[in-house]
């Protein structure tokens, strides 16, 4: 069956052992996302460092305030750099 050799072709790339072709996906998926959640709309307050959760097209239009100081200075936690 394809499927069975599909998935015994992605066991040997990644050095898994052998998973269901749909559990994979799923797996990626819900890394990426994971990954937007986490660094994507989270940003620091550039006064005070406060992190604050915001969707990224409020902030950039400037609808998003730092709730400790009221300031619209806020830079996304991505571009952060740091080990
Ligand atoms: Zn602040």
């Amino acid at each position: 069956m394809l499927v069975t050799k599909i998935n015994i072709l992605y066991a040997k790339i990644f050095k898994l052992k052998v998973i269901n072709y749909s559990q994979w996906v799923n797996f990626m998926v819900k890394s990426e996302a994971a990954k937007a959640r986490l660094f994507d709309r989270v940003f620091i307050c550039m006064k005070c460092n406060a992190k604050i959760r915001a969707n990224p097209a409020r902030v950039r239009a400037g609808k998003v305030r730092c709730r400790k100081c009221g300031s619209r200075d806020l830079r996304p936690k991505s571009k952060e750099s740091r080990g």
